[in-house]
């Protein structure tokens, strides 16, 4: 019997990459391609690449290095390059890695099949990359049987307006387009039917959703907050999720919606980047700290057991000891469950590039170091804070040592390493109260009876 052809897809980056090899994969499958988790035996591999960070970038790069052996190996193998590093590189891409075959743009990815029927006639090297302002995301139907049986992203719009003078979103992503709204629904009630009892809403920036209508027939139609609701009503759904806001966005309507969906998880994450205003300014972030600590309030007023994570860049152009101070200061005020914090490089075009008084590699090693230390502290007594309660928990899987230890997530997103009883299955729900908080989880017993109820 022929054996099909095989693909091995890398993703770098973000969760909208992730979503997109999901997709690609689900079109190769379409393609009578199969999928290996051994990158010598594929047939095609597809490196999807995030330039949001230098280090992503040059991950990326450095793989596709490696890959000239297993090209020179095997004559038939494509190799195509994906993402936001395929947008920004297109053409130069070919010529730093002359081995790749295809370079696609992700408004081309719906493109793929297309161009692998072209390499069968024609051994050229093609980049299909660009954006454009009429693109629309295709109705697509995910592929339920492969994947999460219990958890999936939902893709709600492509691309961000808003510039931050550090990032290359806008360049490589395009402007905001937000999705059909129907088909969102349509899509969250389709994995609904086929078991999917969790959904996260997936976007640069989820909260201007509908926005970018403005002008149009469906201006005024829909918002975010409308569509949360909307995908609320779907049966099934026991998990809503969104991922990311920008804090700017976030009204008091889409806050009302963590006390009025029960299903819309107590979590937040909330880009801050900074604690000085001086530098929110020069990043372009269009609020202040005070704006922000204010919404910060008003949504614990809202959903007292919100978790609130963030993002935070150490050593922007121009950070002095005073600005770092002030995102030091931050910390304790907000007292983050988490954040993701990040030394800042320069992103060619983002504006920044350009700014003087940039931070030299000993500083912002050290302040990087020092804010990961305190908000590590800060993470472990908030974690603690969850000692003695009961908490609802999703099985994602089982623990390492045995079967007989578990891992899941709280509603708050928070991992929880729990003893429970075995043959336990991912997707379900069991009540675990916790006994200690980490750094990275909390940990915990499960409760005799399956069915999770939260305190
Ligand atoms: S909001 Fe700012 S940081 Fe986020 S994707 Fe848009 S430009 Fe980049």
């Amino acid at each position: 019997m022929k054996q099909s052809k095989r693909y091995y897809i890398e993703t770098f980056g973000c969760q909208m990459n992730e979503r997109d090899s999901e997709i690609m994969g689900q079109l190769l499958k379409e393609e009578a391609y199969s999928a290996t988790d051994v990158m010598e035996q594929a047939d095609l591999i597809v490196v999807n690449t995030c330039s949001v960070r230098e280090k992503a970038e040059q991950k990326a790069y450095s793989l596709l290095g490696r890959l000239k052996k297993l090209k020179e190996k095997n004559t038939g193998l494509i190799i195509a390059v994906a993402g936001c590093v395929a947008q920004q590189d297109g053409q130069r891409m070919l010529q730093r890695i002359p081995h790749v075959d295809l370079v696609i743009g992700p408004q081309k990815i719906y493109d793929l099949p297309s161009l692998l029927q072209g390499q069968k006639s024609c051994k050229t090297p093609e980049v299909r990359t660009g954006l454009s302002p009429l693109f629309a995301i295709p109705p697509f139907l995910p592929d339920v049987k492969n994947g999460s049986h219990f958890k999936r992203f939902v893709t709600i719009m492509q691309g961000c307006n808003n510039f931050c003078t550090y990032c290359v979103v806008p360049y490589t992503r395009g402007r905001e387009i937000s999705r059909n709204f129907d088909e969102i629904v349509n899509e969250v009630a389709h994995l609904a039917a086929s078991g999917i009892t969790e959904v996260t809403l997936l976007g640069q920036n989820v909260n201007s959703y509908g926005q970018d209508n403005a002008g149009t027939e469906l201006a005024g139609l829909a918002t975010f907050p409308d569509l949360l609701r909307a995908v609320a009503k779907v049966e099934g759904i026991q998990r809503l999720r969104f991922t990311t806001s920008h804090p700017k966005d976030l009204s008091e309507t889409l806050m009302r919606c963590f006390a009025e969906i029960d299903t819309l998880c107590p979590h937040l994450h909330l880009p801050v980047q900074s604690g000085s205003n001086r530098l929110l300014k020069l990043m372009n972030r269009h609020y202040t700290k005070e704006a922000y600590l204010d919404k910060i309030t008003r949504l614990r007023t809202i959903r007292p057991d919100v978790a609130i994570t963030t993002d935070l860049i150490v050593g922007f152009p121009g950070e002095t000891d005073e600005d770092f101070q002030a995102t030091m200061a931050l910390l304790e005020e907000v007292r983050y469950h988490n954040a993701f914090s990040f030394k800042y490089s320069d992103r060619p075009p983002a504006r920044a590039i350009a700014f003087a008084d940039k931070v030299t590699e000993e500083v912002k090693n050290d302040r990087l170091a020092r804010l990961k230390e305190r908000q590590e502290e800060i993470t472990v007594e908030r974690n603690r804070e969850y000692v003695g309660r009961t908490l609802s928990v999703m099985v994602e899987g089982c623990g390492r040592t045995n079967g007989e230890q578990w891992s899941g997530r709280a509603s708050t997103n928070h991992i929880v390493n729990f003893a429970g009883p075995s043959g336990l299955l991912p997707g379900q729900m069991i009540s675990v109260t916790i006994a200690e908080g980490g750094p990275h989880s909390l940990r915990g017993v499960a409760d005799v009876c399956n069915k999770g109820r939260e305190q």
